[in-house]
């Protein structure tokens, strides 16, 4: 259910509902629009129905959520959320590119791959540390020395940091040095550390699993929402299909699907869903054309000698062209 205030409801008549819905053992998210305040209901339906609402001036409206997923949906929040990661705003209109390596490899190759990613006009700069690998022999990262020099990068550069968290056990360590804390395709739901993550207040990076159906992926992120951490940004990475010419397969119209049912900001990363280099770009093209709010690509600065996802990094000059190309289709289509 959602409550619907009336516009220009006070504190106190929000913090009165608020109450209510407390003293009947059901939680309340309050989201405070431009005009109204609206708040969430989440508990069982049959106690919301004995609530009665009618009673108070302050209220509007009651509209049931029929989908399973509530504090997600477009009906608890008409507004895009808009999400700061330092200066850095994601969604609301402007189209951000998150640009780094697949994995950090050592001090050098992180420090130069960040500042190609700033130049190039990247606003948030990559690297996995923990990296979950299909095979236990694959190169698994430089765990907490990765993070460091992740750290590193970020003074070097200013750019905030997004990686992965692999393991509900390494989120407290990857909260002190990332700024945007990744969860990936294999790790959607991981229930137990999607709620670990709705309690920190940094921003979540929740990719879609490769056979995850948009709705479960919706839920995946309801998770984190309902704990408190209002933070979630989604994001599209391919799903498995009967198509083997790509890794995956891009699902581009995800992006106008999950916009139409959800709030939240939507990302798409070309580069896991296809694991071809000269596909990122034109990928890049279409996820803006479709209405995405940013891209995250791999680059490194010498993709031959990558640890790990070598043959869909993009070189230095290849994403410095790309960034040109994203440049000229977001003004012409009036994007920031
Ligand atoms: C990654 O972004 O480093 C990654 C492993 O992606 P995914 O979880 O989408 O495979
Ligand atoms: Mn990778």
């Amino acid at each position: 259910m959602v409550i619907v205030m009336r516009s220009g409801a006070s504190e106190q008549e929000i913090q009165e509902i608020v109450d209510l819905l407390h003293e009947k053992g059901l939680e309340a998210h309050v989201s405070k629009g431009e005009f109204r305040t609206v708040i969430g209901v989440i508990g069982d339906d049959e106690l919301v129905m004995q609530v009665p609402f009618q009673a108070y001036r302050s209220v509007e409206r009651v509209i049931p959520i029929l989908k399973p997923y509530k504090l997600a949906s477009r009906e608890f929040q008409e507004e895009p959320t808009v999400i700061k990661v330092g200066d850095v705003q994601i969604g609301g209109g402007t189209f951000t590119v998150i640009a780094g390596p697949c994995s950090v490899e050592s001090e050098e190759q992180v420090v130069e791959s960040a500042r190609i990613a700033r130049e190039a006009g990247a606003k948030l700069f990559r690297g996995g540390a923990f990296k979950p690998r299909t095979s236990p022999y694959s190169f698994q990262g430089l765990g907490e020395e990765g993070l460091r020099l992740l750290a590193r990068a970020r003074e070097e550069t200013g750019l905030p940091v997004v990686t992965e968290v692999l393991d509900v056990r390494d989120v407290e360590l990857v909260y002190r040095f990332a700024d945007v804390l990744q969860v990936g395709a294999r790790n959607m739901q991981n229930f137990l550390m999607l709620k670990e993550l709705g309690r920190q207040d940094k921003p979540v990076l929740l990719k879609r699993g490769m056979s995850a159906t948009v709705e479960e992926w919706l839920m995946a992120a309801e998770y984190i929402l309902k704990e408190g951490n209002s933070k979630v940004i989604l994001c599209e990475r391919g799903i498995k299909t009967f198509e083997t010419g790509t890794r995956n397969t891009l699902d581009i119209s995800a992006i106008p699907a999950v916009k139409g049912f959800s709030h939240l900001p939507v990302f798409v990363d070309p580069s896991h869903a296809t694991g071809i280099r000269d596909l990122v770009p034109p990928l890049c093209l279409a996820a803006l054309a479709a209405g995405a709010d940013g891209v995250m690509v791999e680059m490194h600065p010498r993709p031959r000698e990558a640890l790990c996802d070598g043959s869909q990094s993009l070189t230095p000059d290849g994403f410095r062209s790309m960034m040109e190309e994203v440049t000229r289709l977001a003004e012409f289509l009036g994007r920031g």
